[in-house]
Order: structure tokens, then C-alpha cells, then sequence
């Protein structure tokens, strides 16, 4: 059988990476990123909550429409693994639902709240058809506001070719992130980089 994985970075030798936003859509800080790649003509992929999608529709169709991706987050933003299998099941389902009214196609990847996905949880996104996606800069710990300086640094270590790389749009101030975020990829493009989003990413691997 296939061992399932949480995907964090994909091998390819092209200078491609991948930006993902957690938590929006976000009224706010939402459009700050999606400014930042129109203006580099980049694209990124924004892990959104089933119930930030039905409060901030208009923004939802904003990101899908500038050609980004938009992937499953769940619901509500449970940990899936302290939950019942079928409740899981519901907040991924849920959102799936959602996410196909807004972008009318299938959704290819996920994100586990909290990274937290255990065996169980890789087989449910699965068998709804996507990969589960983790990150290489998780120690920015970008959602507790350490620092722009701090978010920097902790992501400089990872801009290598095939990179996944995790922020938030959502759920309190994101100002540090739109900072750290602008100035990352103003560097990355100035230096022959590439942004794309996740599923892009996918096709361009060559195995992991
Ligand atoms: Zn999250």
C-alpha cells in the first residue's frame, strides 16, 4: 500500500516555490497578499476555513479570480485528530462543498488545522482526492506575531527550489505576515524564482 504523506516540499531543480495562506479569507489581509503577487504577477494558494469563506465570500472570488488556488482548511478549524473520524470527515466535506461553489472545480489539496493529520486523516483527504500539505518554515510561528524580522529569518532557511511555504491571512493581525511576505517575494523574484501555487508545484515534482 502507499504510505501517505504530508507533503512539505516537492524535488524539482526549477526555482519554483510555493506561498500558502492560512486561515482567510480575511477582509483585510487577505487583499495585502493578493496585491503583493499582482504585483509580480505571481500565484499562491490560500488554505481557507469553510466558515471565513461564508463571511467573506466576496473575497473568496477575489483569490480565485486572480488565478490563485484555494485549498481545504476544514470548517471551523478543529484539530482533526481529537475529533470523531465521521466528524473529520464532515469538516473537510463541508468545506469541500463550499470551495466547488466558488471556484467550480475540484479541490486538490488540504491542510490539516494545526499540521495535525495523522494516518487516518492522510486516507480521508485522499479519498476526497487531495494531497495533505505541510510547510517547511513552521518555526516562524508567524500566527503569534514574533516579529517581522523574526519571520524573515526563520524563512530564509527554506528558499530552495520545490519549497512549501506557510503563513496566515486570517484570524487576528496578519500585518507582520504582509511584511515578511512582501519582502520575501520581491527578493525571490529579483532572484530568477518563480511563485506557483501548490497544485503547479505538485506537477512540477518529480517524486519526493
Ligand atoms: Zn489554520
Amino acid at each position: 500500500m502507499e504510505q501517505r504523506i504530508t507533503v512539505k516540499r516537492v524535488a524539482t531543480a526549477e526555482k519554483v516555490i510555493a506561498f500558502t495562506f492560512d486561515d482567510g479569507p480575511n477582509a483585510v489581509y487577505t487583499p495585502h497578499m493578493l496585491e503583493i503577487f499582482r504585483e509580480v504577477g505571481g500565484k499562491a494558494t490560500f488554505y481557507m476555513i469553510g466558515e471565513q469563506i461564508e463571511a467573506n465570500r466576496a473575497v473568496a472570488e477575489a483569490v480565485y479570480a486572480e488565478g490563485h488556488e484555494i485549498g481545504n482548511h476544514t470548517y471551523a478549524h478543529p484539530n482533526l485528530t481529537e475529533i470523531a473520524i465521521g466528524e473529520a470527515a464532515e469538516e473537510m466535506r463541508r468545506t469541500d462543498a463550499i470551495i466547488r461553489e466558488v471556484t467550480g472545480e475540484a479541490v486538490r489539496t488540504f491542510r490539516a488545522p494545526y499540521l495535525a493529520a495523522n494516518d487516518d486523516i492522510l486516507a480521508l483527504a485522499a479519498e476526497m482526492g487531495c494531497e495533505t500539505i505541510g510547510a517547511l518554515n513552521t518555526e516562524t510561528h508567524d500566527w503569534e506575531q514574533p516579529g517581522v524580522a523574526h519571520i524573515l529569518d526563520k524563512s530564509r532557511d527554506h528558499l530552495v527550489p520545490g519549497s512549501i511555504l506557510l503563513f496566515h491571512d486570517g484570524y487576528g493581525d496578519r500585518s507582520q505576515s504582509v511584511e515578511a511576505v512582501r519582502t520575501l517575494v520581491r527578493e525571490l523574484v529579483a532572484d530568477g524564482f518563480r511563485l506557483v501555487t501548490v497544485r503547479e508545484l505538485l506537477e512540477l515534482g518529480e517524486g519526493r
